[in-house]
This record gives structure tokens, C-alpha cells and sequence, in this order.
């Protein structure tokens, strides 16, 4: 009975974002994700008796972003701070490695943020977003051991996965793990109620996920959008060795990897353009840009990736806007920059975000309807703002593909 009220709190509702945390939390180890959505992996729901975990540990309705702030901070968010979240530091920053640089999304500083905590917290590994081997189209998490990898799993993946059901396998292999993670705000709400949960993976998880890094999200998008994109391209997926988002000169463009060494690509705003069609009501309807509830938190200092995209040569100097939330945070920062791998200058962050702007309107949008919709970072606040549209904020992207 009670994974039904999963089934009719969150999934029918289309609430869910896919993060995956219910399959980690499940005690009985019966929900198994099944690409985007958890399922029961037993004929008979009996087994469930009176726990109710997978929905304790569902972000996709109520994010519990209050309780986790409490733990962390010791108070919830004002409303000032509603769309940043408390934070104690802001810097611009990038890596100070040029192959790093390049091939980073916004300068680098997640990728050399989630290095330096690996030597600083001594992480044996860290959870990033990588490909499924056998669908290399399709993203999925990795588990890097050792930080020289780390700069094949930069840049920007915009695609939905379950990125925290790694987890039980992960420590089932090993429990004694020290690791890191980063994610996008959902999983990160997820992850902090995991770890708030008083069960045996709630404990695991506090005590093992030591470092954990977010990076802003405006909406991700399902896997039919890179695929259809691909298809779009004329390139079979069977075909396809490797899919990037960001790939070479900044913003970067999205490049498909064949199998007999052909490289094809398209402009980030065409693929940006391309997506909006596979967006899910989760997505479209959701909180929160940031979680807030991260050590750290990065997001573009480019206030419009969309407009430098659609320039030949953008002018914007690639560099990302860091957060820092915690003493961890704060000393990991330090640690990079103490090592020179991380060059930070001072920055003041406003509204200037597209990918924020788009949230907040369609946040206003959806609060003025009579649909389910996750809960926001303030109980009851709702966003006093007269709605700009989409094809308002970006013109182009509402011409026809
Ligand atoms: C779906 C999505 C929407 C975004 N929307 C915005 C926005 O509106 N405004 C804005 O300023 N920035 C947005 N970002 C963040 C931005 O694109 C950069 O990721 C961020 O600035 C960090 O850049 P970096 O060079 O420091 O990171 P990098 O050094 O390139 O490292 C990025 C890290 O993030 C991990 N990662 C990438 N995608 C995902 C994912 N989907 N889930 C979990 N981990 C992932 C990678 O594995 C890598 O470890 C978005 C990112 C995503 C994935
Ligand atoms: S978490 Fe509890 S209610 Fe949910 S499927 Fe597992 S046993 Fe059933
Ligand atoms: S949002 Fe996450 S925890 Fe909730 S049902 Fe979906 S995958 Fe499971
Ligand atoms: S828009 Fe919200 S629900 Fe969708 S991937 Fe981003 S943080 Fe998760």
C-alpha cells in the first residue's frame, strides 16, 4: 500500500524528477528506476508494510527544504533570499588550467572545486554525470576514483537521470567510501532529506557524503530531446561514441561523437531551442534555480549564454559566479585557491541570469494555476511578479524548428 501513495502523490501527478532517491531509501531494496521512474520490482506491494520512506525521501512534491536549512544553518531562508538561498561568500571564478578551462561549461570551477576536495576532505571518489556505457547518448552518473579523470565529465549535461540511485550499489561495494557529489537542486533536496532520514541508508549517507556541489539548473530535459535532436542531425544513435553539450569554444556547441570518428554539431541556442519541447511538468513548474543546500553552488557569470551562443564570437570572458555556503565549502574554496588550481575575483550576483528569469516567470505561471506543482523553498510564499513570457524573454526560441 504505501508505494502507492507514491504512485498517487508524486508519479501521477508528474512530479517526479527522476532523481532517484527513492531507490535509495527504500529499507525492502524493492524500487528499481527504470530510466526516468522508480518501479516496484515485486509483483505484490505486501512487502511495503507500514514504511513510507520513498515518499519521506521524494523531493518531487515536497522538497523539505525548510527542515534541511534548519539543520544546516540554524534558520530558514528570508524572503529576500528566496531564489539564492543563504549563502556566506561570493566570488567569480575559473580554473587556472587551460585544457581544464576550455573544456569546462562556464571556466571550470566545479570541476576544480570537486578535485580539490577530493585532496583537502581526502574523498576516496566523487558522483558526476557521465553516459550510460551502452547508450552512450543517454546520461548517467559515474564514480570518479581519481582526479585526473575528472575533466572528461565537465560541462553542462542537459538531460534527465537518476543520478542518486548509484548510491546503494555504491556503498554496498564499500560503506566506508568518503565520498563527493554534485548535482542540480533536485537531487540535492533529495540527497539532504536522505540524509536527514533515520534509517540505515539515512546514516550511510550522513556519514559518508562529505562534499556536495550544485550547479544552477532552469529546467533539464527528458532523454527524447537529445535523441531527437540526433536524430535531427540525421545520425542514427547507433551510431553515436559520445554526446557533449558544451563542447569547444564558449558557450560552447552541441557535438556529436560517431562511432567511425565523425564529429557533428549544432549551436547551443538551436539545441536549447530544440529542448523546450521535451520538458516535463516537474521541471517546467519548479521551485528552486539552486537548492541552496549545497557547500557550494556555481552557476554561468555569463548573464545570457543564449545571446553569446547566437553570436559568431561571444564577448563574454568565460568565468562561473561560485556560492559559499558552509565551513566545508568555505574550506575547499580555500584549499583550491591556496593550490592556484581555482583563480577567484570579487563579484555581485543580481537577477542577471536568463536561465533565472525564465524560472521565476515560469515558477509565477504555473503558482497561478490549479495544478500540482512541488512545493517552493518558503512555505506559502508565492512569487509577486507580472509574468514575462517565454517567447518575451527569448524571441528566437519560439521560431519553428
Ligand atoms: C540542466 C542544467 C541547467 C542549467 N541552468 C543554468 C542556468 O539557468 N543558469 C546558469 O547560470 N547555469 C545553469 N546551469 C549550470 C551551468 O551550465 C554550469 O554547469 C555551471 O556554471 C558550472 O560550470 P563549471 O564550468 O564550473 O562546471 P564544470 O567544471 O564544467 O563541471 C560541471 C559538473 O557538473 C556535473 N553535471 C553536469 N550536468 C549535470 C547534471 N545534469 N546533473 C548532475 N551533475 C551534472 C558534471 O559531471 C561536472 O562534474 C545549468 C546546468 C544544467 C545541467
Ligand atoms: S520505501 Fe517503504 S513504502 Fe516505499 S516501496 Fe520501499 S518498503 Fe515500500
Ligand atoms: S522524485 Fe525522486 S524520490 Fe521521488 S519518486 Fe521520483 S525518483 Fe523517486
Ligand atoms: S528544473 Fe528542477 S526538477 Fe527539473 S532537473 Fe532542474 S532542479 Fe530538477
Amino acid at each position: 500500500m504505501p508505494f502507492r501513495n507514491l504512485e498517487e502523490t508524486i508519479l501521477s501527478s508528474n512530479l517526479c524528477t527522476s532523481c532517484g532517491a527513492c531507490q535509495v531509501g527504500c529499507p525492502s531494496d524493492i524500487i528499481r528506476m527504470d530510466g526516468l521512474h522508480p518501479k516496484l520490482t515485486v509483483d505484490t506491494d505486501a512487502v511495503c508494510g507500514t514504511c513510507i520512506d520513498c515518499l519521506t525521501v521524494c523531493p518531487g512534491l515536497d522538497t523539505g527544504v525548510p527542515e534541511s536549512e534548519q539543520q544546516l544553518f540554524g534558520r530558514q531562508r528570508q524572503v529576500e533570499e528566496r531564489w539564492l538561498g543563504i549563502y556566506d561568500s561570493i566570488h567569480a571564478g575559473c580554473s587556472t588550467d587551460p585544457v581544464l578551462f576550455e573544456c569546462s561549461a562556464s571556466g571550470g570551477s566545479v570541476t576544480t572545486l570537486l578535485a580539490s576536495a577530493m585532496s583537502c576532505l581526502k574523498l576516496d571518489c566523487v558522483v558526476v554525470s557521465g553516459r550510460e556505457p551502452q547508450r552512450p547518448w543517454r546520461a548517467a552518473s559515474v564514480v570518479c576514483y581519481d582526479p585526473a579523470e575528472l575533466p572528461k565529465t565537465a560541462q553542462s549535461t542537459y538531460q534527465l537521470f537518476a543520478h542518486l540511485s548509484i548510491l546503494k550499489d555504491l556503498f554496498r561495494e564499500n560503506s566506508s567510501l568518503r565520498v563527493g557529489l554534485v548535482g542540480i537542486a533536485c537531487q540535492i533536496q533529495a540527497l539532504r532529506k536522505l540524509q536527514r532520514m533515520d534509517n540505515f541508508w539515512g546514516k550511510l549517507a550522513r556519514e559518508q557524503i562529505l562534499f556536495v556541489i550544485e550547479i544552477a539548473c532552469s529546467s533539464s530535459t527528458a532523454p527524447s530531446g537529445t535523441e531527437t535532436l540526433i536524430d535531427s542531425m540525421e545520425i542514427p544513435l547507433e551510431k553515436v561514441k559520445d554526446v557533449r553539450y558544451r563542447e569547444g569554444s564558449y558557450p560552447g556547441e552541441f557535438v556529436v561523437y560517431t562511432q567511425d570518428g565523425q564529429k557533428a554539431s549544432t549551436t547551443l541556442w538551436e539545441a536549447v531551442r530544440h529542448f523546450k519541447n521535451h520538458k516535463t511538468h516537474r521541471c517546467l513548474s519548479c521551485g528552486d534555480w539552486m537548492s541552496g543546500l549545497a557547500d557550494i553552488s556555481v552557476c554561468d557569470g555569463d548573464p545570457n549564454i543564449f545571446k553569446s551562443s547566437q553570436q559568431e564570437v561571444s564577448s563574454f570572458a568565460k568565468h562561473g559566479t561560485i556560492l559559499v555556503r558552509t565551513q566545508t565549502g568555505a574550506k575547499v574554496l580555500e584549499w583550491a585557491k591556496e593550490s592556484h588550481v581555482l583563480k577567484t575575483w570579487s563579484t555581485v550576483i543580481g537577477g542577471a541570469n536568463l536561465g533565472l528569469e525564465r524560472k521565476r516567470n515560469r515558477r509565477a505561471h504555473y503558482e497561478g494555476l490549479q495544478l500540482p506543482i512541488p512545493e517552493g523553498p518558503i512555505p506559502g510564499y508565492r512569487e509577486l511578479i507580472d509574468v514575462i513570457p517565454d517567447e518575451q524573454l527569448i524571441p528566437s526560441l519560439n521560431q519553428n524548428d
